[in-house]
């Protein structure tokens, strides 16, 4: 793993006190690294998790020439231009039961969808386009081509092809398509372990009563629905107080267990507390202030598992994973602590990198164009992730209206939002009607 400063170093214009959205996903990038643990499952265990390894067909799917309808198959070569063709029916092919047999000239089989095609045979009339007199069939003039209504053998899969490449997140299609080759076990990248705590000492835990000045703990539960989404194994340790030994005791767990490390609060510049002390004394970590709104301090980098082993109560070595002693330190992400602000630097950030520490070759939330219905005001010289609410106007456009409060506290304009309007870097302000990227949360947030 690359030090800190070396990435800083190649980063052209790194100012940690001004780091642009783009040079964070560019540092984050060069900071992590897929993880190398591998496990084989079955297709029931396998969604949502990240390939291992290129499947390659072991069959073509289709597997032969067959019907993609119901009706009469016969060889397309006696079709005339504006001519009606007469046939006889000679047999049925169904489903599962192929016809045997040779078809002349002048000749047709009945025919079901998914039933082999008759060798020698190409076309398919469908059923509600012939008319019938006893043992014969009419198709009307130019009612069918060559060819029509067959499903080529290996038009799905070609035998020998690759059908799903590694780093392909497996998606219920994909789970099908498995299915289809007639396999039943695939490789996958093992889940990635994150451990999250929040820190500050006015943040209640549910259950507890509330004291004065105090606020219950909502980034502990928005981290763990986004990163149960991404697919992570998610060791929730709760609210840290912001004391020396129980922040070193967390850190050190947390380092032990996982693969990477989310905290929220505390990393704000003039903050009076342990957090970044602790950050700092066990690991190699930026400080960052990120053009951006919400969510502008940040803290990146890892801690080292060998230095918390080294005092780590034996019941916590368990969870040592054999893979991860190749990977001596965590990540750390420590993100803002107000709401909003941990949501946005997830979605923004975190969720990239976690990607690419899963081995995903997948990437952002789908981003779609929409025209604004109001006018934002926005300075430009720093990224702006406003909550949206996306619609589609009767005649088809894409509509978007801000959520209203834009407070990065505000926990229920994300609630309320589809999606976040992202104004860029160099952007100023929108006019009502302008078109603004928006980024989707469906399936994400
Ligand atoms: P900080 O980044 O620690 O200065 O926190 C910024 C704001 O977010 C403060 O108002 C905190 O009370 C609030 N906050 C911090 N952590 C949490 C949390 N886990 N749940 C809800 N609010 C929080
Ligand atoms: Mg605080």
């Amino acid at each position: 793993m690359k030090a800190l400063a070396d990435i800083a170093a190649e980063l052209a214009g790194y100012d940690p006190q001004a780091m642009r959205a783009e040079s964070v996903n560019a540092f984050l990038a060069e900071l992590v690294e897929p993880i190398t643990g591998k496990q084989e499952v079955t297709i029931f265990q396998a969604l949502g998790r990240v390939l291992a390894a290129d499947i390659v067909s072991p069959i073509s799917v289709p597997p032969h020439d067959n019907s993609a309808m119901d009706g009469y198959a016969f060889d397309g070569a006696q079709l005339l231009p504006d001519t009606a063709l007469r046939l006889k029916v000679i047999g049925t092919a169904l489903a599962g039961k192929a016809w045997q047999g040779t078809v002349l000239p002048g000749e047709c089989v009945k025919i079901m969808t998914g039933a082999v095609m008759p060798s020698g045979l190409n076309t398919v009339v469908p059923q509600e386009f012939v008319s019938t007199a006893a043992d014969f069939i009419t198709l009307a003039p130019n009612i069918v081509q060559t060819g029509e209504n067959r499903r080529a053998l290996g038009e799905d899969l070609m035998q020998g092809q690759p059908a799903l490449l590694k780093g392909e997140l497996l998606t219920p299609a994909a789970l099908g398509l498995v299915a289809s080759l007639g396999i039943k076990n695939v490789a996958v990248f093992r889940q990635l372990k994150v451990a999250y705590f929040s820190t500050g000492n006015e943040i209640l835990s549910l259950g507890e009563s509330a004291r004065e000045g105090s606020v219950y703990d909502s980034n502990r539960y928005t981290v763990f629905g986004l990163l149960t989404r991404l697919g992570c194994e998610v060791i929730d340790m709760g609210v840290v107080r912001d004391e020396p030994t129980a922040l070193r005791t967390a850190f050190e767990q947390a380092a032990l267990q996982a693969d990477a490390i989310i905290t929220s609060g505390g990393v704000s510049v003039g903050e009076a507390d342990y957090t970044k002390t602790m950050m700092k004394e066990l690991g190699d970590v930026a400080f960052w202030r990120i053009a951006m709104r919400p969510g502008r301090p940040m803290a990146v980098g890892k801690i080292s598992k060998a230095k918390s082993a080294s005092d780590a109560r034996p019941a916590s070595a368990a969870s040592y994973q054999s893979d991860s002693k190749k990977d001596p330190e965590a990540i750390l992400f420590g993100l803002p602590g107000n709401p909003v602000a941990v949501m946005v630097t997830f979605l923004a950030f975190v969720r990239p990198a976690l990607l690419r520490m899963m081995g995903c070759q997948a990437s952002a939330p789908p981003m779609l164009k929409a025209h604004s219905l109001e006018a934002i005001r926005k300075k430009p010289g720093r990224t702006e992730y406003q909550r949206g609410i996306v619609s589609r106007t009767a005649d088809g456009r894409l509509i978007v209206k801000t959520t209203g409060s834009q407070g990065s506290g505000v926990l229920s304009s994300m609630v309320q939002a589809n999606g976040l309007i992202v104004l860029a870097h160099a952007q100023g302000n929108v006019a009502a009607g302008d078109l603004v990227d928006v980024m989707m949360f469906d399936g994400v947030v």
